[in-house]
């Protein structure tokens, strides 16, 4: 989607840390981190967000939170950390392009504000 932000990170238009990329997802760090560890894990397929995803989309969300896991697995903070959908403006989402918070390296207060 030409004006959207997280599909201008993926085609490289806008710069982003790139952490992990492949056919289905590019994981970068968010600009404004909330823990030691903040990624993005994006599909790259324009979705709005998760209740726009369709049937079709479940091997899409299922991959994100796959690859949640491995990047905390990489990052050894496999004892704490959340994967995160936020879904509609009441719950904080503001780019409107669905992604997955990967937040870890720190104690995690529940339940979440
Ligand atoms: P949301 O609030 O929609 O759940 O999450 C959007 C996230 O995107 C926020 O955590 C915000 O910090 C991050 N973000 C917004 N603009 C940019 C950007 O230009 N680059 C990166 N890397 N992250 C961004
Ligand atoms: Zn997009």
């Amino acid at each position: 989607m030409s004006d959207c932000l997280f599909c201008k990170i993926i085609a490289g238009q806008i710069p982003a840390k790139k952490v992990y990329e492949d056919d289905l997802c590019y994981a970068f760090e968010d600009i404004n981190p909330q823990a030691p560890t903040h990624v993005l894990i994006v599909p790259k397929k324009h979705v709005v967000g998760l209740k726009e995803a369709l049937p079709e989309d479940a091997a899409i969300l299922g991959h994100l939170q796959l690859t949640a896991a491995r990047i905390g697995r990489e990052r050894k903070i496999e004892n704490s950390y959340r994967t995160v959908f936020n879904v509609g403006p009441g719950s904080g989402q503001s780019v409107f392009h669905l992604h997955l918070h990967l937040l870890g390296g720190r104690k995690l207060s529940w339940p979440p504000g």
